[in-house]
């Protein structure tokens, strides 16, 4: 028996993380990342468009002063990966000398994320860490530690909370599993 969001269009997908879930989990990063990045002024990068719910509510539960910057790359289309990763939004911070933290909606493959650290990390920040609201199996091929992990999951495709299937349901406030009945 399928949990539905009835108070969101009557949408009929299963829920795996509610909104509430999210906000406990979020507030309790938030404290963790402040308590790494005291006194640091580091500098928050937002990976758009799917970070973005997770990079707004992330950075107001972390209760230090933080300066916020966007990148944007493509690698998607539909639920298959295409493979390719292009740079489309570049930073406009100098993030040279910085403590920089990028937050993302999902590592899958980790191919997005290998790229925007290669990008990164030829700025040359003092320091680089990764926040992403969720890890799926398998992503441990970006070779790059992910710090910061809200949940990590199996290999099925999820939508809302910043995650879209073809552009739609980004608004979702929880993150739901994704299936075509
Ligand atoms: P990766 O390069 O790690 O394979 O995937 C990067 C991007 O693919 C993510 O930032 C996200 O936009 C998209 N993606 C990967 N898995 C999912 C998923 O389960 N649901 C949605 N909606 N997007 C996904």
């Amino acid at each position: 028996m399928k949990n539905n969001t009835s108070n969101f269009n009557n949408i009929p997908f299963q829920t795996l993380y509610s909104n509430e879930m999210i906000t406990a989990r979020v507030r309790e990063l938030g404290l963790q990342i402040a308590s790494d990045y005291i006194e640091k002024n580091p500098i928050f990068i937002c990976v758009l468009r799917g970070g973005v719910y997770f990079f707004s509510d992330l950075t107001k539960a972390v209760p230090i002063p933080i300066e916020l910057d966007f990148i944007q790359a493509k690698s998607y289309v539909g639920t298959e990966s295409s493979g390719n990763v292009e740079l489309i939004k570049d930073l406009d911070a100098d993030i040279s000398g910085r403590d920089v933290l990028i937050v993302e909606d999902i590592v899958d493959t980790g191919r997005t994320l290998k790229f925007l650290i290669s990008h990164i990390l030829s700025k040359k920040p003092k320091s680089l860490e990764i926040a992403s609201l969720l890890f799926k199996e398998g992503g441990e091929a970006v070779g790059y530690p992910i710090k910061y992990v809200g949940w990590n999951i199996g290999k099925e495709f999820v939508i809302g909370y910043g995650l879209d299937y073809d552009g739609k349901f980004r608004n979702l406030p929880g993150v739901f599993l994704y299936s075509e009945e």
